[in-house]
């Protein structure tokens, strides 16, 4: 285990973030070294992987933990393919689409580690990785134990699981090779760019679909190593229909998709991009041009400037619609 002390943090927002301590793991053994240096700290600890999906302050006063477990291995007895938490997310679908697996090619192109994608239960396109987890194996480093959560225990929902409130270090996830035997092409992006471009469902191989998703990914996301972002700042609400206010604007200039009879997720890109011109300019950050659900930074921004932008943006989707927007991004406090 290699310990250094204030460190930078790597982030995709490239906010100016310092970890007091700051933890390498390269091997299972270096587990009870980091729980004695912890209990002995007494300091607050963050895990992380590629930090595409956290805003940080300008110090973190506590211990900042980064595993690096990169192995790969099929697991021929329960169907299953596993990968260490430091392993590319993209990458390891790559992997699995090398060896003619099917499920994973939806998630394509998701920014981040495989560690972290159970964390808010990574989606896009139609797909969770909720849906390819057969389980997940931890280190909790406050109580020193190993522990295997199995699909159910992780309490999977819309971006969240049981991964974002306790002390569980995720060094390996396990996933189903035999889970999907079609691929899923409902998605209306997806299908938009298969009539554009002339493509036939029925001839389109997993690889298709996985350059596929990267170039509509390409058209509407901005790289984060041109131009700092974390990704969705926002989740879509899940709400009582008749809930929204409407006295401003119409139903029908709303994206909505229908859960049942009386409740709808609502795609908050659309309320954003309706108010976006009522927004009062901030240093530092802005919304990314192609994508309002996007919040990006010139490189000079702090974790101040970032959350009072979105306080401001839902304080102004609150007074036009009644709808209070929850923050997508790990807030880091110390
Ligand atoms: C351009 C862009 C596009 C994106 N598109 C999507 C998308 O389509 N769908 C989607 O769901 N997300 C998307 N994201 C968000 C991001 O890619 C995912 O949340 C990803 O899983 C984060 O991985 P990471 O390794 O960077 O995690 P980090 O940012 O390092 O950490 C995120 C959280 O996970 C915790 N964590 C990380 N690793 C571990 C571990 N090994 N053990 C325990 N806890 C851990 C951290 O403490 C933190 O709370 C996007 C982000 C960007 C920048």
């Amino acid at each position: 285990m290699n310990i250094y002390k204030n460190k930078l943090i790597n982030n995709s927002l490239r906010l100016n973030s310092i970890a007091n301590y700051f933890i390498e793991l390269t091997d299972k053994n270096d587990f009870i070294e980091l729980h004695k240096f912890i209990k002995i700290k007494n300091l607050p600890v963050l895990v992380i992987g590629e930090g595409t999906n956290v805003v940080l302050p300008d110090i973190f006063e506590g211990i900042v933990v980064k595993p690096n477990f990169n192995e790969i291995n099929f697991n021929e007895y329960n169907n299953t393919i596993s990968a260490g938490s430091s392993v590319n997310w993209h990458e390891f679908v790559i992997h699995t689409i090398n060896n003619n697996i099917v499920g994973f090619e939806n998630l394509s192109s998701i920014p981040g580690s495989v560690g972290a994608s159970p964390i808010q239960n990574i989606g896009a396109y139609g797909q969770e990785v909720s849906n390819l987890i057969e389980s997940v194996d931890c280190y909790d480093y406050i109580n020193n134990e190993f522990i295997s959560l199995n699909n159910n225990d992780c309490n999977f929902s819309y971006r969240d699981s049981i991964f974002k409130k306790n002390n569980l270090l995720i060094y390996k996830l396990n996933f189903y090779t035999d889970s999907h035997k079609e691929h899923n092409l409902e998605y209306d992006s997806i299908k938009k760019y298969m009539t554009n471009n002339s493509i036939d469902p029925k001839n389109i191989t997993t690889r298709d679909v996985s350059r596929m998703i990267t170039d509509i990914r390409s058209i509407t996301l901005p790289d984060p190593i041109e131009i700092p972002n974390a990704g969705s700042f926002f989740k879509n609400n899940v709400i009582n229909k008749s809930d929204i206010k409407l006295d401003r604007f119409s139903i029908d200039e709303l994206v909505l998709w229908e859960i049942d009879s009386e409740k709808v997720k609502v795609g908050t890109a659309r309320l954003i991009e309706l108010i976006k011109n009522e927004l009062t300019k901030f240093d530092n950050v802005e919304i990314y041009e192609n994508h309002s659900l996007v919040l990006i930074t010139n490189k000079n921004a702090n974790q101040k400037n970032v959350i009072d932008f979105a306080e401001h943006i839902k304080e102004r989707i609150y007074d036009t619609f009644h709808i209070t927007l929850e923050i997508e991004p790990a807030v880091i406090s110390n």
